[in-house]
Order: structure tokens, then sequence, then C-alpha cells
């Protein structure tokens, strides 16, 4: 081990030992609880789902024997978490929840009964008089902020309590912060530190790869036929517990309903709900009482169950950074999960649409960008992983995907060079044999072919009529336009069919070289050149090459 990564002095080990349980720190754990404990920093902790937040906020007024204040957004996560510390030895109370009797919490916080106070943003903000006795009376170490990216527009929680949360290090300046959340795009970062007036803050982060999460993705047909196989798999024979994720409460329950019939163990769970049925549906989920819960996203921060085996989106997910939250919660205890999702094209009309209505053209990017991300996502025949991964990381993580456990196309891959080896006598891979990834097709004169038909229609229509335009069709709107109909380019991309060109301005559009406005009313949006396209166009022929790793469509279109 590092010595950065674990302590010198053995009295911090013991404490971990006693009250939580464990041996050794893991990796980030320990730096950064020495930075709160020994050089009262602030931080902000990005961490992937599963790899142990709650031990950095946790332990230090354990260890001081003090006091630690930790702000979390929903009241079932932090019972949940006050009942795990009970259990450990660890005093701990919740205020502002309706079930506490609050008085006596608080004359037992003054005297310093407790090592954690958990309270929810909006009680924060009307609770400074009472922090302020506690931090003179027994000392705060810290604050903690759970679920961090809240905070934050760009997130996709944006909770307007967790807004005026910048006021605690305002009035507490000698007490560290500690901001925490499993959600990690640059934007979010910044604006986690910011927001909360983080005075230089270390940052830690970890890799967002989860090894042991399986991704795939089909197209939908029906419920019935689409579920029916993949929820009657089962990991050794073993109960399997699932959530699976519909896009609108009416689906949800249809849903439900389907998967009733077929006679599974399973429960719907909504906004639409009473407050009851949802308590319950989460207890017997969590308590294995019922294998199935089919929700809305809804459902999802503070379900503590470690061993969920299957996330399963019937309905494409919103947006890549929604999509990795919720595939997140399977698997949390490390052991083998699978992520299925299954969608149909015009999933995203609504989406699109509530997109359309954003007033902010930056914010409406943004979003634009993370869906387009999460279509590039399903449409893409190359590795899941690292389409996700260079989108957190923001770099190309060339060195994941190529095995058997990554994903469906890495798996198709393997098993297709199988059969090849078979056929040509050679012995046979072994299951991790990496094969060669995502190949490159130089498509540079469709590229300039596409582009240049987009720019003659001026961005005045979405991508069909300039592909009209190439294969020479004559639709009405082309019919109108003159001009364009006898222009000497007018069907001169037929040496490719319609679906080739669709399919090739889709993948333009996930490399960023194509984007779409919205129009003002409807769904439709106009098709334009990006300046990464005007840029590519500008340069010398000779030096001018477009290279893409084409998606599904565009596969099956160059086959
Ligand atoms: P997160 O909030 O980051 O998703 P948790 O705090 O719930 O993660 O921890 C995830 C799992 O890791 C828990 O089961 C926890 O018991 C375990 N864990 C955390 N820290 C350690 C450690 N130092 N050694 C062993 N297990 C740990």
């Amino acid at each position: 081990d590092d010595p950065e990564n674990q302590p010198s002095d053995p009295n911090y080990t013991k404490v971990l030992k006693k009250y939580f349980g464990y041996s050794k720190f893991r990796p980030l754990q320990w730096k950064i609880i020495n930075s709160v404990l020994n050089d009262k920093k602030d931080n902000c902790v990005v961490m992937a789902t599963g790899y142990g937040k709650s031990l950095c906020y946790q332990f230090p007024s354990v260890y001081t024997q003090r006091l630690t204040v930790v702000i979390s957004p929903l009241i079932s996560l932090m019972e949940d978490q006050v009942l795990g510390l009970k259990a450990a030895n660890i005093p701990a109370c919740l205020l502002g929840s309706a079930q506490e009797d609050n008085s006596l919490t608080r004359s037992n916080l003054l005297r310093g009964e407790y090592r954690l106070l958990y309270i929810t943003p909006e009680f924060a903000s009307s609770a400074s008089s009472l922090l302020s006795q506690l931090h003179q009376k027994i000392g705060i170490d810290l604050i903690a902020i759970d679920e961090a990216h809240c905070v934050s527009q760009w997130g996709h929680d944006f909770r307007a309590a967790y807004r005026s949360l910048g006021c605690l290090k305002e009035e507490f300046s000698t007490v560290p912060v500690m901001a925490l959340t499993a959600t990690a795009t640059v934007e979010v970062r910044r604006d986690i530190c910011r927001s909360l007036k983080l005075h230089s803050p270390i940052i830690s982060c970890t890799g967002f790869d989860r090894p042991n999460l399986f991704l795939s993705v089909s197209n939908k047909t029906t419920a019935a036929v689409d579920l029916k196989g993949l929820l009657h798999q089962t990991r050794n024979g073993l109960h399997c517990p699932t959530i699976v994720y519909c896009p609108t409460k009416k689906t949800t329950m249809e849903v439900a309903n389907t998967l009733a019939v077929l006679g599974f163990s399973c429960l719907p769970y909504h906004a639409g709900l009473s407050l009851n049925t949802r308590k319950q549906a989460h207890k017997k989920f969590v308590n294995d009482q019922v294998q199935i819960v089919v929700a809305t996203v809804a459902f999802g921060m503070g379900i503590d169950k470690p061993d969920v085996r299957k996330v399963i989106h019937y309905g494409a997910p919103k947006d890549i950074e929604s999509y990795y939250q919720e595939v997140g919660r399977a698997g949390r205890d490390g052991l083998p999960s699978d992520c299925h999702a299954f969608y149909s094209d015009s999933d995203f009309a609504v989406s699109r649409h509530f997109i359309n209505e954003i007033k902010s053209e930056k914010f409406r990017e943004h979003k634009t960008l993370m869906m387009n991300k999460m279509m590039q996502y399903l449409a893409s025949a190359s590795c899941r992983r690292r389409i996700l991964l260079s989108h957190f990381e923001g770099q190309e993580r060339l060195d994941v995907g190529g095995t058997e456990n990554c994903c469906d196309n890495c798996r198709k891959k393997i098993e297709s060079s199988r059969r090849q080896n078979y056929y040509s006598n050679k012995n046979w891979q072994t299951a991790d044999t990496m094969v060669p990834q995502d190949q490159l097709v130089d498509l540079s004169r469709e590229a300039l072919d596409l582009f240049s038909a987009i720019k003659l229609t001026e961005g005045r229509f979405g991508l069909m009529v300039p592909i009209q335009f190439l294969c020479g069709a004559h639709s009405q709107k082309l019919q109108r336009m003159h001009k364009l109909v006898r222009h000497q380019n007018f069907g001169s991309g037929k040496y490719r069919p319609q679906k080739f060109w669709k399919a090739l301005g889709q993948c333009l559009k996930f490399e960023g070289y194509l984007k779409e406005q919205a129009v003002d009313r409807g769904f439709g949006a106009t098709v334009h050149l990006s300046k990464k396209a005007e840029q590519w166009l500008k340069k010398a022929e000779s030096s001018r090459s477009l290279k893409l790793v084409p998606t599904q469509d565009l596969l099956s279109e160059l086959r």
C-alpha cells in the first residue's frame, strides 16, 4: 500500500476496525479524512457509487468524539444511515423529520451525545442558531454535504434549497466543508465548489468505471416479449433483485401489470402513488420480499441496496448523466450485474420537446449534448463502456472494453472472432482475449457530399431534405425549391442509399460535426454544420480525411 493511503498512527486504524469493522482505508478515503482532521481543508469528493463515500464524513467525528453535521436530500436515506450507525454503536440523530422527537434530540445534541447529526438542506437554512450553539458548546468537526450535485442546474437532480448552502461556509468559516457526489461532469464539479463557497478545496475523483456492470441495449417491441426472457435469467438460479425504469407513470403501471400477469413478483413505484404505498414498495424491495420494482426515476436516490442485480430501462433513458446514475444502483456489492436498455428512436421526442423549451441557449446546448450522447450510446456498434467513460472523464478511454464481460458489442465481436477462428481451423480464443475494437472507417467523400448538401439547403430543414437532394428524390419540399432540383449536384449521392445517408447524418451528429436547432413550435429541428465541420471543410483537400467509428445502423449499411 502507498503510505499516503493509510495512516501511520495505529489509533486511526483501531477506530476504523472498532466502529466500522474495516481493517484498511480504501485509497482516497484516508487522504480525504486526513485533510479534514489534520489540515481542516475543504473537500470536493467525486466518487463512483459503491466506493465508500459515507466513511469519509462519518469517520472524523467518531475519531474526535465531537460532531459532524451531514446534509442530505432525503429523509428515508438519512433514517437508514442513522439506524446503521446506531447499530454500530455510533450515536447519530436526525432533525427536521416529523417522526423524531425534536426537542429531546436537541437537548441531547447540546450535551454532546451524538457524533453525527443529519439534516435536510431546507432545515439547514433555518437552523443557523442551533448550529452556532452546537459549534460553541461541542465543536463541529465537519459539515458534509451529500449528493452535492443537487446544487447544480447542470446536474440531473437540481434542488433549490441546496443553492443557499453556501451560507454555511460563510458562517462557519473555520469548519471544513466536504461536498460529496457520484456525478461529475466538469461543469457540475465547478458549480459545486463555487456555490458552496469552498476555500481552495481538495478535489478527489475516483475513476468512473464499474467493471462489474455488463452493459447492453436492444430495440423495444412489447413489454411482455422483451422483459420475459431477461427477467427469467437468474444469476446461478438465485433471487435477482431488479429495478425496471420506465419513462412515465403510465408505462410504469402498464409494465408492472404485464409483469404481474406473467407471474413475476413485482410492485410499481412512481410519484403518483401514495407515500405509504411507495414506502411499502421500497421496504419490500430492500428486504427481498418483492423481486422487481417497476418505477419512474422517482425511485432513485436513497435505495441503499447493495445487491441489485439488474437495472433495466424500458424506454430510452433521458440523458447520459441520468443513465450513469441510474445504472449505478446495480451491483454496489461489486458482484456481476446487468444493465440493459430497451429503446426506440421515437423515445427521444418528449425529451427533445422539453429541451427546446429551455430559455438559456447555453443550458439548452448542454442538455442537447447530454441527450445526443445517450442516443450515441444506444445506437453504437462499438464499446459502450468506452462511450460512457469517455464522456465523464473527458478523454478517450482506450484502455477499457474488448472483453466478454464488458458490453453486448464487445461480446458480439469476441463471438464472431471465435467463429472465424473456428472455421479457419484455429483454436478458439479464450474468453478474456481482447479483440481489436472500433475500427475507424474513412467516410471523407460521403461526409463532404452531405456537408455540401446541408449548406445548399441553407440549414432550413432537418436531415431529410439534404438527403433527398443527394439521392435525387423528388419530394414536395424539394420541388418548391427550383434552384435545388436544377443544381448540378442534385442526385450526386445516389451511390449510397437513403438509409446510409440517414445513418451517416446521425453518426456525424454524435461526433459533433452536425448540430440541430429546434424550430419554434413542435418537435422538429433544422440541421446545421458545427464549427468542427466548418474547420474540417477549410482544410486543404489533400490533408482532409474524416474517419468515424460507425454506429449500428451505419455499420449495417456499410456491409
Ligand atoms: P457510496 O456512498 O460511495 O456509494 P458507501 O459509503 O455506501 O458507498 O459504501 C459502499 C460499500 O463499501 C459499503 O458496503 C461499505 O461497507 C463498503 N466500504 C466502504 N469503505 C470501506 C473500507 N475502507 N473497507 C471495506 N469496505 C468498505
